[in-house]
């Protein structure tokens, strides 16, 4: 056996019942489950949609506390560029983009890799940027209780680009400020890094 196997795990139940109403959306468009390319793919797609969805059964605050220390650091810690995907609710179509987040630590530091996490818990639910946004903010603001903290998110939304109004090219940048950060220097300080490019 080798010594890392990543294991995805559906509930059964579950899977065959989403499975079932995509095999009956796929025959009222028009097409054939029967054909040959079609046959698996109720099955896939069940398992695509719960994937994208598996948030609602995860716990960002349980995630955050399990890699708080404690660190006497006080200056901005700053993630950016943090690859997002999530549905939006109102056509279940993709938006993605990049989430940018910084933390002014009060007595607290958090693994670096759970703020990616704490974005992925949120986005993989049936969302609107604009509570995504706020979600990840008082998520972070409410469990790691730092001196403050920033979220800016940059997304394309496919039910823009595909449909309705068929806008290519625009994207949807949202933000929430807490503590320290809705001091205008501070804001503007991590304004100023997140848009720099180092290389
Ligand atoms: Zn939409």
């Amino acid at each position: 056996m080798s010594s890392y196997r990543n294991l995805e795990e559906y509930n059964l139940e579950i899977t065959d019942e989403v499975r079932s109403r995509y095999s009956s959306i796929i025959e009222e468009i028009g097409e054939n489950v029967e054909r040959e390319g079609l046959i698996k793919t109720p099955e896939r797609a069940a398992k695509a949609m719960l994937f994208l969805t598996q948030g609602y059964k995860q716990d960002a605050v349980e995630i955050l506390k399990g890699a708080m220390f404690k660190e006497s650091y006080d200056d901005m810690v700053i993630i950016k560029d943090i690859e997002l995907y999530s549905l939006c609710e109102h056509h279940m179509l993709p938006f993605f983009g990049k989430a940018h987040i910084a933390y002014i630590p009060n007595g607290h530091i958090v693994g670096l890799s759970k703020i990616p996490r704490v974005v992925d818990v949120f986005a993989r639910r049936l969302q609107v940027q604009e509570r995504l946004t706020h979600d990840i903010l008082e998520c972070i603001n409410t469990t790691l209780k730092p001196k403050g903290v920033a979220v800016v998110i940059e997304a394309s939304h496919m039910c823009m680009m595909m449909r309705g109004v068929q806008k290519q090219n625009s994207v949807t940048t949202t933000s929430g400020f807490r503590g320290q950060f809705e001091k205008i220097e501070t804001r503007n300080e991590f304004l100023k890094l997140i848009s720099a490019k180092l290389s």
